[in-house]
């Protein structure tokens, strides 16, 4: 990088920033997600993190076979973007003791995640379509159909509030402070619905509480 030239000239060039870019940030979310799997007691959203991780180590190969299509060698260029929501989910979880807070704020901080990587791939699709590389789409689509469904299933635990264990006997002094935390709740917090039927019959519900 001088002071006379700038590094992205050309579409191809910012093409490359970009895949450079999320191949850093699909890098970091993989090192920051075991820690989120710890932190997460709500069974469904440890499991769903526990998947993602998986499919984020898959999301990673498939973005080296992009490099390998265009025939460069795959390279990470630092993200401040993914650092930043990633830093301030860390942030977040050094904050919160309460079991239920914590599965909340680990959703919320997830999702910010995944919108963020729902842009960039959006973006890096149509870039590589005017650039005539639609031999990489397809190893594109797949990532971001992973991260929609990923952000619809985080969005569906949201709406029940995270909340399973509602019923946790062990822990029956805390809840005192989880009662403080639930602000919006409008659902008793045992027994959740089954998790297919909810989110049909919660669309109305979804845009008020996600106002
Ligand atoms: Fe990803
Ligand atoms: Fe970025
Ligand atoms: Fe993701």
């Amino acid at each position: 990088m001088g002071f006379f030239t700038k590094d992205i000239k050309t579409m191809n060039d910012l093409f490359m920033h970009g895949l450079q870019d999320l191949y850093y940030a699909e890098n970091q979310i993989a090192k920051s997600l075991p820690e989120m799997i710890e932190k997460a007691t709500n069974p469904q959203l440890r499991a769903g993190f526990e998947k993602h991780l998986s499919e984020t180590e898959g999301q990673i190969q498939r973005l080296q076979q992009v490099f390998e299509v265009l025939d460069a060698e795959p390279k990470g260029e630092r993200c401040p973007a993914i650092d930043g929501i990633l830093k301030e989910g860390r942030d977040l979880m050094g904050e919160i003791d309460d079991e239920d807070v914590m599965n909340v704020g680990l959703v919320a901080a997830a999702q910010a995640v995944e919108h963020y990587e729902i842009t960039r791939y959006g973006a890096l699709m149509a870039w590589a379509s005017e650039l005539g590389r639609g031999d990489c789409i397809p190893l594109l689509k797949a990532n971001l159909a992973e991260e929609k469904a990923t952000d619809k299933k985080l969005t569906a635990l949201a709406e029940r509030r995270v909340n399973p264990q509602g019923e946790k006997k062990s822990e029956g002094e805390k809840k005192p402070a989880k009662r403080a935390s639930s602000t919006a709740r409008r659902k008793p917090k045992s027994q959740a619905r089954p998790a297919a039927k909810s989110k049909r019959s919660n669309g109305a519900k979804k845009a008020r509480r996600r106002a």
